[in-house]
């Protein structure tokens, strides 16, 4: 996303100019919307969302724009930073119909967050990103794998609960998931846990059997929150995935993974903003810590920087 931001910012760059004379005029905003446009598309947003966003930015500023005179250009330059700043930050919060707020985790209470995607999105690395990111606030955390698809899947979390410390809940002989989540969710819920983390199975694509599954795991446990996991690589593709989750099982919050160094990482969160559902949390990298709260205004401010 480095490179999107500097795009984005060396457009803005037109409005400053170096010949202080001239006023900024409709073609001045023209070239700076055409370069704003072709940065987005580049990194992969959709077509009508750029399209809105430019339009939009034409609505606030364009008479501004064509009534402008050299005097004026500093402040026009100031408002059209604004409108775009603006236009970013609403295009990447979710918005529409069944758009929700992100679910806000309680103190002194088991918060049971069920965690879905597609095997290979990065659920697993997530989910130990999750427990540290909690742990460190003094959170008292445990994981349960309910994973039972994957050969292997048991034995990831162990090992990054191990590395953790956090108490962890599996089982290597029992086939039957929903079973392994309801034995472990109790136990964590008895022994006082505050958030409790589910694993579920990915498998390879979206499928009956698996929107099945994830739907008996969320009937059995009761998730306080339901977080999907997606890639970030697959950039707009992730659009009609994210609509898929939402509508199989109740998504409260969206994690978006891989953001680091992929060109199309503004293309998978708008589309994500897209369907309302809330981004959480974007990935950006392999470690515990490559984790990062997200915000829409937040975010845009550090793009633009
Ligand atoms: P799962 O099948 O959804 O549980 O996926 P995993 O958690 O096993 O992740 C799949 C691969 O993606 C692993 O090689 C992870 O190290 C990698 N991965 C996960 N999240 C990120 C991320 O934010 N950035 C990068 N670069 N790699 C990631």
């Amino acid at each position: 996303l480095a490179e999107l931001g500097g795009k984005l910012r060396s457009s803005l760059h037109r409005l400053q100019g170096g010949r202080g004379d001239d006023a900024i005029t409709t073609e001045t905003l023209d070239a700076v919307l055409r370069d704003i446009g072709e940065a987005l598309a580049e990194s992969d947003v959709r077509a009508e969302l750029v399209t809105d966003l430019k339009d939009n930015i034409r609505r606030k500023v364009g008479d501004a724009v064509s009534e402008n005179t050299a005097s004026s250009n500093a402040n026009l330059a100031r408002q059209v930073q604004r409108a775009v700043v603006d236009e970013l930050t609403s295009m990447l919060t979710p918005s529409g119909e069944g758009s929700a707020k992100p679910y806000v985790m309680r103190r002194g209470r088991p918060n049971v967050i069920l965690f879905v995607g597609l095997q290979g999105a990065g659920k697993t690395t997530s989910i130990a990103k999750f427990a540290h990111h909690y742990l460190r606030r003094g959170w008292k955390t445990a994981m349960v794998c309910a994973d039972t698809f994957r050969a292997g899947a048991f034995d990831q979390l162990k090992q990054n609960a191990t590395k953790l410390r956090v108490p962890f809940y599996g089982s290597y002989t029992e086939a039957d998931p929903v079973s392994i989540a309801e034995e472990g969710v109790d136990r964590f819920v008895q022994d006082g846990y505050e958030v409790i983390i589910v694993d579920t199975s990915g498998r390879h694509r979206q499928e009956e059997g698996l929107f099945e599954e994830m739907q008996e795991i969320s009937a059995a446990v009761n998730p306080s929150n339901t977080i999907f996991v997606m890639d970030a690589t697959q950039g707009q593709a992730v659009y009609d995935q994210a609509r898929a989750f939402h509508s199989a099982v109740n998504v409260g919050s969206v994690i978006v993974t891989k953001l680091d160094g992929h060109a199309r990482g503004g293309g998978a969160i708008s589309a994500v903003a897209a369907t309302g559902s809330p981004i959480v949390f974007l990935g950006s990298g392999e470690r515990f810590e490559d984790l990062e709260a997200f915000n829409a205004q937040s975010f845009v401010s550090k793009l633009l920087g």
